[in-house]
Parts: C-alpha cells; sequence; structure tokens
C-alpha cells in the first residue's frame, strides 16, 4: 500500500490525481490533501478520501475546516502554511508525495519531500525551473525517485532509454522534441493579441487546465518553462531540446535517436494518463482514460513555434543558456505579469514586455544556494510590481 500526500489537491492535477487513486483502493491510501482556498471543496475531499492530515492556508480555515470534518466523524488533523505543507511532505508515513501546488510557492514543500527521499510526482514545474541545479542535486543526495507529470515530461521519460543519466549522448539521443499546443492564440495576428482576455486564454482547446498555466500556455512561456524544466530532468544542454507545434496534443513528446529512430508517446490529452504512469511506475495501472482512437485524430500537424508573436518562449530559452538565477527571475516575472493580466491590469503581451523590463533591471547571480533562489525570486517580483506602477 503507497501513502500519497496530494499538495494542491483542490487544483487541476490534484482532481485528477485523486481520480485515478479512488480507481485503486487496494494499491493507495490518501495520507494528505493540501488546498489555499476552496475550502468547501477541500472539506468534500477529506470526506471521500479520509486522509490523516488535511493543510490549509491560515488558523482561521484550520478552524473552520476542523469544525466541519468533526461534524463528519472524521479524525483528520489540520495544520497550517508553510510549515504543515512541508510537515505532510515529508511525513515518515509517506510514500509518495504528488506536488500540483501551483508556482513558487510549491517550492519548499516539494523540496521537503525531496530531501526527506519520496517518491515525488512532479507537476510544479516552477519549482524546479527555480532551482533547477540544487532540486536535482538534493535528488540526488537523498535518494528521491523524481517523476515528471507534465505531459510532455512524462512522454520523453516513457521515450528514452533507461540509462538515461548517463547522458544523452552517450545513450544515443541527438535531441528531445518538445511539442506544444500552440494555445489558443496560436493563429492570431500580433494585433489580435492586444485585445484577447483573461475569459479567452484559459479557454484552451485541447487540455482544461488552471488559470496560470492556462495563461502560460497561450503566451508559450509554458513551452519555455518546460524546456527548462526538460533541460534539468534530462541532464540536456537547450540546445537538444526543440520545440515543435503540435496542434491535436495526441503526440505529447519525442525523443530523436542517431539512428534515425524517434519515438513518440501519444494519447488522448488527459493529465490522468501521465498520473497514472508515475504513480504505478515502472508498472502500469488503469488510468480512466478512454483509448486513442487514431481515425478521429486521422491527421498530427507540426509547424514551428513563431518567436515574434510569442517572445515569452524566447525568453525562457535565452534564460536556460544564461543559468545561474536567470530562470527564477524569468519564472517569478512571470507570475506576477500573469496575475497582473488575469486582473486586467496588464495586456496579454505587456506579460513578455514586463519580463523583459524585470530582466533588463535585476542582475542575473549564481544560483549555489536555496537563499539565493528565494532572494532572485523576491527581487524579480519587487521590480515586476514597480514596472506595473509605472505603467500604471
Ligand atoms: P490549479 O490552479 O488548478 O491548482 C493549484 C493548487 O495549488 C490548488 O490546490 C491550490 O489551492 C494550490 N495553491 C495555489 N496557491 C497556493 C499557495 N500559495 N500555497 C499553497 N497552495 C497553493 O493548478 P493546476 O493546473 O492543477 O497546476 C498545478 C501545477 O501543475 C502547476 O505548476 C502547473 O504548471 C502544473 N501542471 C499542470 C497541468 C494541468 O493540466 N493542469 C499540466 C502540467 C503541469
Ligand atoms: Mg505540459
Amino acid at each position: 500500500m503507497q501513502r500519497v500526500t496530494v499538495l494542491g489537491a483542490t487544483g487541476s492535477i490534484g482532481l485528477s490525481t485523486l481520480d485515478v487513486l479512488a480507481r485503486h483502493p487496494e494499491r493507495y491510501a490518501v495520507f494528505a490533501l493540501t488546498a489555499h482556498s476552496r475550502l468547501a471543496e477541500l472539506e468534500q475531499l477529506c470526506i471521500k478520501h479520509r486522509p490523516q492530515f488535511a493543510v490549509v492556508a491560515s488558523e482561521e480555515a484550520a478552524r473552520h475546516l476542523r469544525g466541519g470534518l468533526q461534524a463528519a466523524g472524521l479524525a483528520t488533523q489540520v495544520l497550517v502554511g508553510e510549515a504543515g505543507l512541508c510537515a505532510v511532505a515529508e511525513h515518515d508515513d509517506v510514500d509518495t508525495v504528488m506536488a500540483a501546488i501551483v508556482g513558487a510557492a510549491g517550492l519548499l514543500p516539494t523540496l521537503a519531500a525531496v530531501r526527506a527521499g519520496k517518491k515525488v510526482l512532479l507537476a510544479n514545474k516552477e519549482a524546479l525551473v527555480m532551482s533547477g541545479a540544487l532540486f536535482m542535486q538534493a535528488v540526488q543526495a537523498h535518494g528521491a525517485q523524481l517523476l515528471p507529470i507534465d505531459s510532455e515530461h512524462n512522454a520523453i521519460f516513457q521515450c528514452l532509454p533507461g540509462n538515461f543519466a548517463e547522458g544523452l549522448s552517450q545513450t544515443g539521443v541527438r535531441r528531445i522534441l518538445l511539442t506544444a499546443s500552440g494555445g489558443p492564440f496560436r493563429n492570431f495576428t500580433a494585433e489580435q493579441l492586444q485585445a484577447v482576455t483573461p475569459a479567452q486564454a484559459c479557454a484552451h482547446p485541447n487540455w482544461s487546465m488552471g488559470r496560470k498555466i492556462s495563461v502560460d500556455s497561450a503566451s508559450l512561456m509554458n513551452k519555455g518553462l518546460e524546456l527548462i524544466e526538460a533541460c534539468w530532468l534530462f541532464n540536456a544542454r537547450p540546445e537538444q531540446v526543440e520545440v515543435v507545434v503540435h496542434p491535436q496534443s495526441v503526440i505529447h513528446s519525442l525523443v530523436d535517436y542517431v539512428d534515425g529512430s524517434v519515438l513518440a508517446q501519444m494519447g488522448n490529452p488527459d493529465m490522468r494518463t501521465p498520473i497514472a504512469h508515475a504513480l504505478a511506475w515502472p508498472q502500469r495501472i488503469d488510468s480512466g482514460v478512454a483509448p486513442l482512437d487514431l481515425l478521429q485524430v486521422a491527421r498530427l500537424d507540426f509547424t514551428e513555434p513563431d518567436m515574434q508573436r510569442f517572445p515569452c518562449l524566447r525568453l525562457a530559452r535565452e534564460a536556460a543558456e544564461a543559468g545561474g538565477t536567470a530562470p527564477a527571475l524569468v519564472n517569478a516575472a512571470n507570475e506576477v505579469a500573469v496575475e497582473a493580466f488575469l486582473s486586467e491590469r496588464l495586456s496579454f503581451p505587456g506579460i513578455a514586455a514586463l519580463i523583459e523590463t524585470v530582466l533588463q533591471c535585476v542582475a542575473v547571480q549564481p544560483a549555489n544556494s536555496l537563499e539565493c533562489v528565494l532572494e532572485a525570486d523576491r527581487r524579480a517580483r519587487e521590480a515586476a510590481q514597480q514596472a506595473l506602477k509605472a505603467r500604471a
């Protein structure tokens, strides 16, 4: 029996994870559930999955939840804040941690799971983008098992040889082909992009996701973050990772070998596939996802990404090449910019512009310690807030 903590249980990935877990009660037990908002939903999830712990953001929320859980006859203990998140991520009784908090807020709890040597299912790409070198060192040092949940990275993991950690070239890999749907604005002109709304950005054609990653998908920053994520996960140089726009989102990514073989992982665009893969790896379990109907798909298209209309991808690639705290700066500036776009304080093209401004104001430093990374994150947020004020 694997005992699983789900960080970010009320989110899109969290709910998909609980769906897969509930299909296999003989294999998995839910150890802890965490949420930042949507308290009523968390309470319902606790009643359904009966975890030993729940974690919420404030004392007030905790009091409220304790009341509800006691009334329902549950013994679930309710913890609070970042300390609570870390406690349920590193607890001795936990085997597997699903890291599905969105953004930099997930960094410390995810690292806590890594440092406790857990099996870590990584959806929270921002954590790895911010602190890649330290994160991967911690995985090594503490014997954690890191499995990618991001559909592209999970696909690449499935297509790579088992010994890929020895180095991509040594194992015959020429390059990684990272597929991108192109998002809802793939065919928009620069003028049309100027006028897009948060509702349009959050209506992704193929995937149903949280609001932040939906905006990232629309701006191609998601692909940029994924490029950085791929470099860390698979020990690849940025030039070994090529982005290909594939609007059907049926091929989730590919690996190109020196002998000319190209391996792809395919499936319906449903996150329960990578979640089930990572949960059961190296075995396979039912995920609830319908079988792929190739006749229904009928055709697969591929085009080059347009870095002019979608400069976020270029900014992320440059940050991957620059190294140090550059990815942390881009990530933090992007989080502030996306929030401003979602609250209609910034235009869609303003997201990339704001990130560029931050990169001009804040110098890249070596990312030698967690303190350096957190300091870069703080500085970039401050610079982004200032630039937003200056625009207003
Ligand atoms: P979401 O917005 O639907 O859910 C986020 C979860 O994190 C919620 O449970 C929320 O309560 C919690 N949370 C938010 N802010 C928090 C904070 N400050 N402290 C603690 N908890 C907080 O997001 P999502 O779409 O499920 O994405 C989660 C992560 O998975 C992101 O990093 C995203 O990039 C990644 N991811 C998502 C998908 C997808 O299909 N949704 C695919 C690949 C990767
Ligand atoms: Mg992805």
